[in-house]
């Protein structure tokens, strides 16, 4: 890999702080940029190179509203170069709310008297899944509160039991985790259990702004939540997702930072992180917000693009904290995964009837409470093609490897392929009559745009495997 001037100067950083606010702000405060500037960088991007701070700076300084429009157009261009249509989907499990720290954003905090506080046990643990299974889902995001009980070996059971539930065609091939981070020995038995991306959102990066809003607690140690994710890539764990929480501090700064973040683990690690989350605020139980720092929805599609722009091969997550028009309508300038039929509060996969939200029982409010299938369908509408590929990291493609694959034509190559026969499967064991019927249309037409690719018969083979009752094809 090729190092920036900017990567090599901070090479020897494993470890320690990497934020430094006064520099960022030196960025942010210079002049507006020329056009012509703000083109180049553009350019540079659709060429799939990573930008720098000073780079991504000059984006976010652009506040011309033409220029917005060829940088939101430029991310556009990007996410079907580097993505295709592709969108791949997931779904959030909460295991337990228990929690020893006090974040002023979220429900579950220990000051929280009123929350109602739940941890799923294994038989809970196996219908929540079975449920999920049911569904359709292939992939979960497992969450934790921050507890003694949730420690490493508790959290590795849960990961086994999950993949170990399978219900008639169903199954989970990819658990990640949002927890707590731990130490490098927390981390190494976590890997073990065989997760995919370990996430930890740093919230916000601004140190004593951190301060303000993490008032006790493990989590209140900024630096040992900065570096989470450099004691996992020690253990060994390299398939890592970042985000902050947009809401908490000035939304340019954090994406400043979330690109330090991503060269800084470029640099000491030989790999960026996986994915990049950018929730932003929604309402909670004991909410304790002034509200100052509330990023708009124009303000949301520039920043959705710009981290587009500025890390070309880093999955970008967009959560149902948003409501359908905003997921719509921001999905195009970048996002490559979303979450599909989601449900926050402990234990409610499993039951029959649709609860209206608590916010005692769960951690903030979701905007978008529609069914995976409704979902699908959606996306399928709008010519996205939905997958729900776990190859990769199955193959050992994470890390350092997923690096090397990520060349241009590798996505193409797998990623597409893999959407095909992840959706096919859907469509022949979940999928309503009228979802099938679109779906399979869009199928030939995917297979339709790949015709001249020598793949072609064989993804057409697999496909008829596929109907006639296999399962797990994958390239
Ligand atoms: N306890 C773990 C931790 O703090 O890392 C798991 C985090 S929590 C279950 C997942 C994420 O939800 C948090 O990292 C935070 O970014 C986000 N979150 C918390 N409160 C929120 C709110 N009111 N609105 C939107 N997102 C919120
Ligand atoms: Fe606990 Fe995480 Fe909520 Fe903070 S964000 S109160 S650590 S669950």
């Amino acid at each position: 890999m090729k190092f920036t001037p900017e990567v090599c100067r901070i090479k020897d950083q494993r470890m320690k702080p990497f934020i430094d606010a006064a520099e960022i702000w030196e960025h942010l405060n210079r002049p507006a940029p020329d056009k012509q500037g703000v083109r180049d960088i553009i350019a540079k991007s659709l060429s799939k190179q990573r930008l720098s701070l000073a780079e991504t700076a000059t984006l976010i300084n652009a506040t011309d509203p033409e220029l917005i429009e060829e940088i939101k157009n430029g991310a556009r261009e990007l996410k079907k170069r580097v993505y295709g249509n592709r969108i791949v989907l997931f779904a959030p499990l909460y295991i337990g709310n228990k929690c020893t720290n006090n974040c002023r954003y979220c429900g579950f905090r220990a000051s929280n008297k009123e929350a109602v506080r739940k941890t799923l046990d294994d038989m809970e643990i196996i219908h929540e899944v079975e449920a999920l299974e049911d569904n359709g889902q292939k992939r979960l995001i497992l969450v934790y509160g921050e507890h003694p009980q949730y420690d490493a070996e508790y959290i590795a059971h849960t990961v086994r039991l999950v993949y170990s539930v399978k219900k008639g065609p169903g199954e989970i091939r990819r658990v990640n985790i949002n927890a707590a981070p731990f130490d490098i020995e927390g981390f190494r038995i976590v890997k073990d259990s065989g997760i995919g991306t370990y996430q930890v959102f740093q919230e916000t990066y601004h140190p004593e702004v951190y301060k303000q809003y993490h008032l006790s607690g493990k989590k209140a140690d900024y630096e040992y939540r900065l570096t989470s994710l450099d004691r996992a890539q020690e253990a060994g764990l390299d398939d890592v997702g970042i985000g902050a929480l947009f809401g908490l501090y000035d939304w340019r700064f954090e994406v400043m930072a979330l690109v330090r973040h991503t060269n800084h683990l470029e640099a000491c690690y030989n790999v960026g992180p996986h994915t990049i989350s950018f929730p932003r605020m929604q309402d909670a139980a004991t909410l304790d917000m002034d509200g100052k720092y509330i990023v708009n929805d124009e303000e949301f599609v520039r920043l959705i693009a710009i981290l587009r722009l500025a890390v070309p091969y880093t999955g970008l997550i967009l959560t149902a904290r948003e409501n359908k028009f905003v997921r719509h309508e921001v999905m195009q300038y970048g996002v490559s995964q979303i979450d599909g039929g989601t449900k926050l509060e402990i234990g409610s996969y499993s039951e029959s009837q649709n609860q209206e939200q608590d916010l005692n029982k769960e951690q903030f409010k979701i905007n978008d409470d529609r069914s995976l299938n409704e979902i699908i369908e959606e996306l399928l509408e709008n010519d996205y093609m939905p997958s729900f590929c776990t190859a990769c990291y199955r193959l050992g493609r994470t890390g350092e490897h997923f690096m090397e694959f990520s060349v241009p034509g590798f996505i193409k190559r797998f990623c597409g392929p893999n959407a095909l026969l992840t959706l096919s499967e859907y469509l022949c064991d979940y999928a309503p009559e009228a979802t099938a019927e679109k779906g399979w249309k869009m199928v030939e037409k995917q297979l339709k745009e790949l015709e001249n690719s020598q793949d072609t018969n064989e993804i057409r083979s697999r496909i008829e495997q596929i109907k006639l009752g296999k399962r797990d094809l994958y390239f």
